[in-house]
Order: structure tokens, then C-alpha cells, then sequence
């Protein structure tokens, strides 16, 4: 079967994920092969119109050489309990670092932001993790980083980051503990026992992504292709700011992760595990081989969309008509004609 130039796919998620429990998207072929925009919902045009940015590079232009064969990756543990925690550490394909949720609040039935996790809950799952990596791989031999998506205050982030700093027998970092890059620089001089600061929301939703560096606010930063318009620009941003660099993906399909796995593979340097093992949240991928761990790396390469892969990730027809319309409103957007 012939694919499309554009494909839609939707695919309900294996657990629940940044609020969603389906992810949705549309594949774009160029000459240089296959291309995924899919922003989140509730990005506007303009925001999601740098997403195109990457699809086009991927559909129409290709990407840069790599420097390594393979990427070594992160198992994502979500807020949940600790034997939770502990399988899908055991189920991850050999992954040595896991980045653990926390700062996680629940909702009220009106939509509001809830009460913060109680920290017992988060040392509970931190602890859970370290246990199990270390049954696995051997007693501290895996490394742990915990992600606070910015929902911590800065004296939140003070007293938790210690405990779970011990839970873990030491953390690799914690990322974006607080949401404002004041708020990231003062936790990073205040911290007592130094734990490294990452750099995420700060970075790919931040009108200047180099202010953390002007304001000594990180010691890491999370790259994301789609969010920062492609490859070639996150390679450009990671050697204006300097400092380590983690690819993290937008919860795409294997072809949107693949061009994450590119920038991870041309990266001169690359110190951390990505997290760009991802491909295990969705129930159906687009591809018939997804990008995968074993032995917790991804193979450096790009899987094309499959016909039967995509019929069961099938959108309904709104889905579809809507990802069309979108489509064609950001292309109207970056070629300066009205769609
Ligand atoms: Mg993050």
C-alpha cells in the first residue's frame, strides 16, 4: 500500500502521561523521507509552528552525520507507588538511569492544580528505584535523576532535594525543580549538598533559551527537537549554551523519536542518557520495529512509518480533519501565506 504524503495517526498511552492518556500526531514525507508534527493541544499556532520547523527538516532537508552508533537512554518512572516503580524499572530494557517524577500534584474535579505529593511518597518511589536498578545492574552501578516539571517553590525544592538526594544514594541531577530561571538559580546557590540543576521547560518554552546561562540558573540542559524547530537548530543552541546536553523527546512516534536519536548521535558530547526511550508509552507506534532499548541504548536509526502499524493507530475522523486543518494553518504561518 501506498502511504500518503500526510498520515495521521492516534494511539491511546500504556500509562498516563503530562495530563494525557492519548497521543496523536501527523507524519509528513518529503524527499529526505518522514517527518512528525504533534504538538500538544494546547499549543497555539505561532508556539506550534516551530514544531513544523523539525517535521520539515526530517521530510525535506534530512539530517546531519552522527558521531556514535548508539544512544543510551532513561526509563521514565511516573508518579506512581513504589512496586510500580520497581517493575517498570525491571521492564525498561536494560536501562541504567531512570528519571523519577516528582513535584506531581493531583487535580481537583474542576481542573486546578491539587495538593503536592507528600514527600514520603516521592522518597518511597525514589528509594524503589534504587533498589531495583541496583538488583539489576549491581549496587550503584545505575544513576538516578528526578524531574520536578517545575512544581516545586524554591523552598519546596530546598527541603526535598536532600531527601531524595539520600534516597537515591545521590542524584545525577534534578530537572527543572521550580518553573522561573530565578527560581532555578537560587535553588542551585542555596542547595547545601550540591545536586546538579537541569534545565527543561526553561529551555524549549522560554522566549531566550540562553538566559539560564546568562543567570548561572543550570549545570544541564533538556534539548527537544520538535520544540526547538529541528535538529541542525538544537545543535546550533546546544553549542551557544555550552554547558551538558539531554535529548528528551515530546512523546512522539519512532519517527518523530528518531530525529531526537540524530541529535543525540551528533552531539560532540554526550555525558547523560537520554530520554528518548519513550516509544514504550504508546499502545500502538507507527512503525513496524519501534525504537526500542537493549541493553539501555537506542540503535542510531530511522524507521519509516508501516501500513499495518498505522491502521491500528488509526485516527477517527475529527482527529484526522482536525490535524489537517492545523497542518495546513502553521504551514500558512512559516510560508507567510494565509492558510
Ligand atoms: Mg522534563
Amino acid at each position: 500500500m501506498q502511504l500518503l504524503r500526510e498520515v495521521v495517526y492516534r494511539t491511546p498511552l500504556t500509562t498516563r502521561f503530562r495530563g494525557l492518556d492519548v497521543r496523536d500526531g501527523l507524519l509528513l514525507r518529503g524527499d529526505a523521507g518522514w517527518g512528525e508534527l504533534s504538538p500538544f493541544w494546547d499549543y497555539d499556532d505561532v508556539e506550534s509552528a516551530t514544531w513544523l520547523r523539525a517535521a520539515r527538516e526530517a521530510a525535506d532537508v534530512g539530517f546531519p552525520a552522527p558521531v556514535r552508533d548508539r544512544v543510551p537512554v532513561n526509563v521514565t518512572v511516573p508518579a506512581v507507588g513504589p512496586e510500580r516503580a520497581r517493575e517498570i524499572v525491571l521492564a525498561s530494557g536494560g536501562c541504567r538511569t531512570a528519571k523519577v517524577k516528582v513535584a506531581q500534584r493531583d487535580r481537583s474535579a474542576d481542573g486546578r492544580p491539587g495538593a503536592l505529593e507528600p514527600l514520603e511518597a516521592e522518597e518511597a518511589r525514589v528509594a524503589a528505584v534504587r533498589a531495583a536498578l541496583d538488583e539489576v545492574h549491581g549496587p550503584g552501578v545505575g544513576a538516578i535523576r528526578v524531574d520536578a516539571n517545575g512544581g516545586w517553590s524554591t523552598d519546596e525544592a530546598l527541603a526535598r532535594i536532600p531527601v531524595l538526594d539520600a534516597a537515591a544514594g545521590g542524584l545525577e541531577y534534578v530537572e527543572q525543580p521550580c518553573a522561573t530561571v530565578p527560581e532555578l538559580a537560587a535553588v542551585r546557590r542555596r542547595l547545601r549538598s550540591p545536586v546538579p540543576v537541569a534545565a527543561d521547560e526553561s529551555i524549549r518554552r522560554a522566549a531566550d533559551p540562553l538566559r539560564v546561562v546568562r543567570e548561572d540558573a543550570a549545570d544541564v540542559v533538556v534539548l527537544k527537537v520538535q520544540p526547538l524547530g529541528g535538529v541542525r537548530a538544537c545543535l546550533d543552541l546546544a553549542e551557544q549554551v555550552g554547558l551538558p546536553v539531554v535529548v528528551s523527546s515530546a512523546l512522539e512516534s519512532s519517527v518523530g523519536l528518531a530525529a531526537g536519536v540524530v541529535l543525540a548521535a551528533a552531539l560532540p558530547e554526550l555525558p547523560y542518557a537520554c530520554g528518548l526511550a519513550t516509544s514504550q508509552l504508546l499502545v500502538h507506534d507507527v512503525v513496524a520495529d519501534p525504537l526500542l532499548p537493549v541493553d539501555g541504548a537506542l540503535p542510531v536509526r530511522r524507521p519509516a512509518p508501516d501500513a499495518t502499524a498505522l491502521a491500528a493507530a488509526e485516527p477517527d475522523p475529527a482527529t484526522r480533519d482536525r490535524w489537517l486543518a492545523r497542518y495546513s494553518r502553521l504551514a500558512g504561518l512559516l510560508d507567510g501565506v494565509p492558510a
